[in-house]
């Protein structure tokens, strides 16, 4: 098919239909779940600064600038897919294929972030592509997305990237890249929701240890200068950038009693590259 103005628009129009339909239900959905679940959390909100309404409409208002910024970059997706770079299968779903492919976006995926993110926080770039990001001292979900413009392309243009290297191997599977970018939202969305849901314990099991949770993020919006990691803790683990009281300020969450108060926990400092 011949790439044409109309059919680019109507691209973009498409994705920015699609990023909106996820980004709403992973930040909203989130947000309501929070609500719902109401005094039986309160214990375990992260931080004893709320964010305001300034505060949540900000993050909306970048988010949905984002989401403009995502759809123009994913039409890298149709150049690669006209160059041949990009091949999907259209054939029945196989369940296997779904399944390393999914896997592999989401460790490629969490590679990528954790080196693009470390790099956005060096002095040279944190002010012009991170900042924004980091006006969220007291992160809510609707932060999930909430990204300057630079930010908001090289967030993007790693989906077509990892699809094109998936398809060098095998037609990539639609399934395997709607789960993917499903799973993306659920963790962004959680990982600033101000709550901590996980139990006592969770950091320094074997069998958890290695995902992040929400006091991992908020560690980060709170004091910026470790947790870089997206969905596992390896690469702050192996580089050393793990928050040196991750575990400490975790448990000290997890461990209140419910009718306990969240002025328990220190008011953090500045935020810096
Ligand atoms: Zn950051
Ligand atoms: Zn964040």
């Amino acid at each position: 098919m011949p790439i044409t103005f109309l059919f680019l628009l109507h691209h973009i129009a498409g994705s920015v239909q699609i990023e909106s339909l996820r980004y709403f239900a992973g930040a909203a959905g989130v947000a309501l779940l929070c609500r719902l679940l109401g005094p039986s959390i309160a214990h375990r909100r992260i931080q004893p600064r709320r964010a305001s309404r300034a505060d949540r409409l900000r993050e909306l208002r970048q988010s949905l600038w984002a989401m403009g910024v995502f759809a123009i970059v994913d039409l890298l997706t149709v150049v690669l897919i006209a160059l041949g770079a990009i091949a999907f299968n259209r054939g029945a779903p196989a369940l296997g294929t779904i399944a390393w492919q999914t896997l592999a976006l989401v460790v490629m995926h969490d590679a990528y972030f954790y080196w693009m993110h470390r790099a956005l926080h060096h002095r040279a770039l944190f002010r012009r592509f991170h900042a924004v990001h980091h006006l969220s001292r007291t992160p809510t979900s609707w932060a999930a997305y909430s990204f300057a413009t630079g930010e908001a392309v090289f967030e993007a243009a790693i989906v077509p990237a990892m699809v094109a290297a998936i398809s060098t191997i095998a037609p990539a599977e639609p399934w395997a890249v709607f789960i993917f970018l499903g799973h993306q939202i659920a963790r962004n969305a959680f990982g600033h929701a101000g709550f901590e849901l996980a139990w006592p314990g969770f950091t320094r099991s074997r069998w958890t240890g290695w995902l992040t949770t929400t006091v991992h993020h908020d560690l980060h919006h709170s004091e910026g200068r470790s947790n870089f990691g997206l969905y596992f803790t390896w690469w702050d683990r192996w580089l050393g950038t793990e928050h040196p009281r991750y575990h400490e300020r975790f448990e000290a969450i997890v461990a209140r009693a419910p009718e306990s108060s969240v002025r328990d926990v220190p008011v953090h400092g500045a935020v810096g590259p």
